[in-house]
């Protein structure tokens, strides 16, 4: 698409977003509107609880984070969304960042949500905890031998690691984040070592990473532990499991997806309850194991499946830093060659 078919496209979706949801602010109470870049059956359930709980509907528009981003950004203060849903630290960065969010002070999202996991300015709160690992073949690797991310730049790796591509924005925030932790030079030598130790090209999802690795084609690789959890529901006689990293240096890598209230929403206070809402007990559970993911909120019971994994030591580096310094961790793994 060249940039004016870019604008014709943007235009017509705010003419049919405007005719969509026409009428809403008549009745603003009773209503939320809410783009979601998680999809609809992640969050359609959370939703119907929260309508039956408060009478409040909720209208939803699903797409990637980048067509949202540009669609609040056409629209301004036009907009009818009071919520933006998103995954991954660096994509709710991206939108404070573009002034597309208004802050919340609010002392349940505080208590709720640990304070790593939400934006310092309070621009958006994460609502679900994604732990990005290492997971091995049981078959090939003595987990003794396994302990962080950079070891796996180390030559005893050699053409064994398996590792998705680096455009996907969870290992831009991976880098990201190691970036804020050792720095660039550091974290430059560690993706060289990693690329030196691929076993073969990178993929294009977590799940086909870990297909290859329970086939052999890798050793061990870096994947979010829901990918896990999906595959191994349906294959547990894979042998593959998951070994938390950097438990004795910082704790294993974290990513939430979360959400934040809107600059123009018409509707920030029953906007800001649905967040306070979403912090707590009913709505954790449900938004966490709908995709076996990890509860935001640390007092809420987890999944027995994704107990059975064990505990873990997690990064406490506020995770707007994926957010801060993913432009370099782009340019980092360009420059090491991590396709
Ligand atoms: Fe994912």
């Amino acid at each position: 698409m060249n940039s004016k078919q870019t604008i014709i496209t943007i235009k017509i979706l705010l003419i049919i977003t405007i005719f969509f949801f026409s009428g809403c602010g008549t009745d603003s109470k009773n209503e939320l509107v809410i783009y979601s870049a998680r999809n609809e059956h992640l969050i359609k359930p959370v939703f119907d609880v929260y309508t039956k709980e408060t009478g409040i509907k909720i209208k939803f528009v699903t797409d990637k984070e980048g067509p949202l981003l540009q669609r609040l950004k056409a629209e301004g203060s036009n907009t009818p969304a009071d919520i933006l849903i998103t995954v991954d630290a660096g994509n709710l960065w991206h939108a404070a960042n573009e002034n597309l969010l208004f802050p919340v002070e609010s002392e349940i999202l505080n208590k709720n949500i640990p304070v790593h996991l939400r934006d310092p300015e309070n621009m958006w709160f994460g609502f679900s905890l994604r732990v990005r690992t290492i997971v091995y073949n049981t078959d090939k690797i003595d987990p003794t031998e396994l302990s962080t991310y950079e070891d796996l730049a180390d030559n005893k790796w050699f053409k064994r690691l398996g590792l998705r591509t680096s455009k996907k924005v969870y290992n831009q925030s991976l880098v990201a984040m190691m970036i804020s932790e050792y720095g660039i030079q550091q974290t430059e030598k560690i993706v060289e070592g990693w690329v030196r130790n691929l076993a073969a090209d990178v993929y294009m999802d977590d799940t086909r990473l870990l297909e290859a690795m329970a086939a052999g084609q890798c050793d061990v690789g870096i994947v979010n532990t829901y990918y896990f959890g999906r595959l191994l529901r349906e294959k547990p006689e894979l042998p593959l499991a998951i070994f938390w990293a950097n438990q004795a240096t910082g704790g294993v890598h974290v990513n939430v997806s979360g959400a934040g209230l809107t600059r123009y929403s018409k509707n920030k206070d029953e906007a800001t309850k649905f967040l306070e809402w979403l912090s707590g007990q009913t709505a954790q559970k449900i938004f966490a194991e709908v995709n076996l993911e990890y509860s935001a909120n640390p007092s809420v019971e987890i999944d027995s499946f994704v107990k059975s994994w064990g505990g873990f030591e997690q990064s406490k580096i506020n995770l707007s830093r994926a957010g801060e310094f993913q432009q370099q961790a782009v340019k980092l793994m360009d420059r090491a060659g991590y396709k």
